[in-house]
């Protein structure tokens, strides 16, 4: 097929519940996404963010709509994506290391080799000397680093995080944020990314896609003009000043669509 979009989202609508109970969590969401780019999902808690990522790791059937990767279909196809999810989901029984490994030795790759591989990406994380202790040993940013190690682990070319950096200091954030730029740049990682922090979507991504709820459907999609990777200095360029006053204006509307006294 000429042209063809190497991630496809087309006409995806689902709801929760039936009646007067019914919640239209996304409706009629479209849009394409080329290989190598970093997109990141804006938009109140609630407009249907997680449940996009849902259908697209294959974790859940949309209404209608389709979604592919080169063309095939993902629907219902867990396994095709990293999918890092809001909740980190560490094994409790499992050491640090076991768990950032968790993908490979479920593929049969033998724990010393997955453990080798892993220690690169764990030391940049700083969980170097974490990975002896269980996750309930370990603080929340530090298991939200850990989440993310068995995510680029898993090596797979297309990564789904929600919220990944949600619970991290400032400083760690910004190290983590270098971090997942260099990665997906010497890794040539397609990445979807839902964050709160317009900020943080500004530094580290390609494009931008605002959502609105109730229905959750797209209100804008920016393709950023600045090469990656960018510095806090690049965020005070006039276009991306701009680029982030519209996009606080949308976010406000939205909220005060539903909550006219927020
Ligand atoms: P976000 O991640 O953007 O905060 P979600 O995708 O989690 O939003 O939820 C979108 C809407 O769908 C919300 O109104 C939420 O309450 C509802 N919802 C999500 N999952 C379920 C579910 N399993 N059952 C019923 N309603 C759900
Ligand atoms: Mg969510």
């Amino acid at each position: 097929m000429p042209n063809q979009a190497y991630l496809r989202v087309a006409g995806l609508s689902k709801r929760f519940g039936s009646g007067e109970n019914a919640v239209a969590a996304i409706e009629n969401l479209s849009f394409t996404l080329d290989e190598g780019r970093f997109l990141s999902i804006l938009g109140p808690s609630g407009c249907g963010k997680s449940t996009l990522f849902n259908i697209i790791a294959g974790l859940m059937a949309p209404d209608s709509g389709d979604v592919t990767l080169n063309g095939e279909s993902m629907l219902l196809r867990p396994g095709m994506t990293g999918y890092m999810l809001q909740k980190d989901l560490l094994l409790p029984w499992r050491t640090v290391a076991d768990n950032i490994i968790l993908s490979q030795t479920l593929h049969g790759v033998r724990r010393s080799k997955a453990l080798d591989a892993a220690l690169p990406d764990a030391r940049a994380c700083g969980l170097e000397t974490m990975l002896r202790r269980r996750p309930d040993e370990l603080s929340g940013g530090q298991r939200q680093r850990a989440a993310l190690v068995r995510t680029l682990q898993t090596g797979k070319p297309l990564l789904l995080l929600d919220e990944p950096f949600g619970a991290l200091d400032a400083i760690t954030r910004l190290h983590l944020q270098e971090l997942l730029t260099d990665v997906c740049m010497k890794k040539d990682k397609t990445v979807l990314f839902i964050t709160h922090d317009v900020d943080e979507a500004l530094l580290l991504s390609d494009e931008v896609l605002i959502m609105g709820s109730q229905p959750g459907r797209i209100i804008a999609h920016y393709h950023l003009p600045q090469e990656k990777p960018r510095t806090l200095k690049t965020l005070a360029l006039p276009r991306l000043i701009e680029i982030k006053g519209e996009i606080m204006q949308l976010l406000d509307q939205e909220v005060k669509r539903h909550d006219p006294h927020a």
